[in-house]
């Protein structure tokens, strides 16, 4: 798995493959935080320090929804 299918699964994925997501890189565990104001959701993983920040989405993602 890469960080392109981590976002497919956390924009478009079921509640289960989003609960079931780990870091590509480490296996470690993924937080999101998504911003209503500027449609922005950032991906990082605090066991191997991985940060992005993904701006300009269109739709709200399933990681945001389902909480
Ligand atoms: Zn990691």
């Amino acid at each position: 798995m890469t960080w392109d299918d981590v976002v497919d699964i956390l924009f478009d994925g079921s509640e289960k493959e989003i609960k079931s997501l780990r870091c590509p890189d480490c296996n470690g565990k993924i937080t999101t935080i998504y911003n209503v104001n500027n449609n922005s959701l950032k991906v990082l993983c605090k066991s191997c320090g991985y940060n992005s920040v993904l701006n300009g989405c269109e739709s709200i993602p399933n990681c945001f929804r389902i909480r």
